[in-house]
C-alpha cells in the first residue's frame, strides 16, 4: 500500500493531531515505509539520508504502541533510544514531546557532560521512554538508578556510529541488560557490510528499508571545491563569509584546536561566530547551538561532534574548512543543509594533503564537485594534483595533516604561503 497521508496509518488520533500541528502534511518516504512495519511489531533496519524524517519514522509508532498497549506496571522504562551524541539525544526528546503532546507518556534524557542529579530526579519520575547516550547510561545503570529489564522497544539512531569501534562495547553491555524479547529498530544514514553483519545479530528477522543508496547526497545540495593551501584557508573563509550572501553557515574542522582558531579569526573580522566541539562543556555546546539556531550568530565552527543528526533550520551553507578523514562523515556534514526539502550549498576547501580524501568522497558519493578556480587563493598545483591520473584514488591519512602545506605557486605567480596569524 502507498501511504500518502498520515491518517492512512493506524496511528492514534492524538498523535495525528500533534503531527498536523507540526505542519507535516505527507509522510516522507522513510516514514511511509517504516511506520506500518513498526506498527505491525516488526524489527527494522532503515537506511535513509539525514534530514529525511527518520526521527518521526520511529517516534510515531513507538509512541502509539506505548499508548495503546497496557503497561506491565507504572514504574518501568519501556522504550530505550540510544544515540551517539548529546545534542541528538536532546533533539529526539524534543520531537517526542512534540509528537506526544496529547499523550501521557513521560520521557527522560540521560547524557554525559552535565551533572547527574537532575537526570536522577527525572528517572525518579518513572519515565516510560529513555533517550540516552551510552556512557552516562552505563554509569547510572552501575549506580542502580536505571533498570532496563522491562524494555519493549529499542531504537539505535545513527546505528553505523553506534556499532563502530568507539561505541560497540558500550552498546553490547547495554543490550545484555535489555530483554531479548523486544522490538528493535536501527536507523542510519550509512551502513557498511561490517555494520550490517553486527546488526543482524541484534535484530530479529528485520524488514529492511533502504530509501536511498547508502551514503547518497541530496540532489538539492550544490557541491563546490576550492583548491587552496592550508595556510590560506582562513582568509579564503573570511572572504567567502563576508562577500557571499550567507545566512547561516556551519563550518567543519577536523580538530578542536583548529575550530577555536577559525572561530577567533572570524570574530576578529567582525563575523558573529562561535565554536562547538568535544572540549566544550555541555552547557556551552547548547548555548552555541541555540544562538546559531536563533540567528544570534551567523557562523558555527564545529568538529564532527555535531555532524550527525543535528537539525538546525535554515543552514544555507556547510563549509568544509578541512575535509573529513572518513568520506562517510562528509555525507553527514553536508546533510546539515538542504533539510526538509530546502536547497543548500556545500563548499569544501582542499589542500594538497587532502586530495586523496576528496577523491575518496567523490568515489563514495558518486558525484563530482564543481571546482571553483576564480579566487585569489586558488592553488594550481593542488588542482593539478587532483586531476593527475597518478594521484592515488583513496589515500586517506588517518592523522591530521601537517599545519602548513608546501608552498605552491598560485595562478598569478605568487607563492601562496602566508605567515600564520
Ligand atoms: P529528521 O530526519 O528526523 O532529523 O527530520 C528532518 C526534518 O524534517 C525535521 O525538521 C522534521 O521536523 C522534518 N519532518 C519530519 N517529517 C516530516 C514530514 N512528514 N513533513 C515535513 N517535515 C517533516
Amino acid at each position: 500500500m502507498n501511504y500518502e497521508q498520515f491518517d492512512e496509518f493506524s496511528l492514534s488520533p492524538r498523535i495525528l493531531r500533534a503531527v498536523k500541528e507540526e505542519g507535516y502534511t505527507q509522510p516522507t518516504p522513510v516514514q511511509a515505509r517504516a511506520i506500518p512495519e513498526l506498527l505491525a511489531g516488526r524489527d527494522l533496519l532503515a537506511t535513509a539520508q539525514t534530514g529525511t524524517g527518520k526521527t518521526a519514522a520511529f517516534a510515531l509508532p513507538l509512541l502509539h504502541l506505548l499508548a495503546e498497549r497496557p503497561a506491565p506496571d507504572n514504574h518501568s522504562i519501556r522504550a530505550l533510544i540510544l544515540t551517539p551524541t548529546r545534542e541528538l539525544a536532546l533533539q529526539i526528546d524534543g520531537c517526542l514531546h512534540a509528537y506526544g503532546k496529547y499523550l501521557k507518556i513521560g520521557s527522560a534524557v540521560i547524557l554525559g557532560g552535565v551533572a547527574q542529579g537532575p537526570q536522577v530526579r527525572a528517572l525518579q519520575k518513572r519515565p516510560e521512554i529513555l533517550v540516552a547516550t551510552p556512557g552516562r547510561l552505563l554509569d547510572l545503570m552501575s549506580q542502580g538508578y536505571v533498570r532496563l529489564d522491562k524494555i519493549e522497544m529499542l531504537v539505535l539512531d545513527e546505528a553505523d556510529r553506534m556499532l563502530d569501534m568507539g561505541f560497540i562495547n558500550d552498546v553490547r553491555k547495554i543490550l545484555e541488560r535489555v530483554p531479548a524479547e523486544r522490538q528493535t529498530m536501527f536507523f542510519s544514514a550509512t551502513l557498511s557490510t561490517e555494520i550490517s553483519r553486527l546488526a543482524s545479530d541484534m535484530l530479529r528477522d528485520p524488514v529492511t528499508v533502504a530509501i536511498t543508496p547508502p551514503a547518497s547526497v541530496s540532489r538539492k545540495i550544490d557541491q563546490h571545491v576550492f583548491f587552496v593551501g592550508q595556510d590560506n584557508k582562513r582568509d579564503l573563509l573570511t572572504g567567502i563569509i563576508k562577500r557571499k550572501n550567507i545566512r547561516r553557515a556551519l563550518v567543519f574542522t577536523r580538530t578542536k584546536h583548529r575550530a577555536d582558531r577559525v572561530m577567533k579569526q572570524l570574530v576578529q573580522e567582525g563575523v558573529a561566530a562561535d565554536a562547538i566541539h568535544g572540549d566544550k562543556s555541555q552547557n556551552a555546546r547548547q548555548r552555541a547551538l541555540s544562538a546559531f539556531s536563533h540567528g544570534k550568530i551567523r557562523v558555527l565552527v564545529a568538529t564532527d561532534v555535531v555532524a550527525r543528526g543535528i537539525d538546525v533550520e535554515g543552514i544555507s551553507h556547510v563549509i568544509n574548512f578541512e575535509l573529513p578523514n572518513e568520506p562517510e562523515s562528509y555525507v553527514h556534514r553536508i546533510g546539515r543543509t538542504a533539510r526538509a526539502g530546502a536547497d543548500g550549498i556545500a563548499l569544501s576547501f582542499c589542500c594538497a594533503d587532502e586530495v586523496g580524501m576528496l577523491r575518496g568522497i567523490e568515489k563514495l558519493t558518486r558525484c563530482e564537485m564543481t571546482a571553483e578556480e576564480d579566487h585569489e587563493f586558488h592553488c594550481t598545483a593542488t588542482a593539478a594534483l587532483y586531476r593527475s591520473p597518478r594521484a592515488l584514488p583513496v589515500a586517506i591519512p588517518r592523522k591530521s595533516p601537517r599545519r602548513g602545506d608546501r608552498p605552491f605557486t598560485t595562478h598569478n605567480g605568487r607563492a601562496n604561503r602566508r605567515p600564520q596569524r
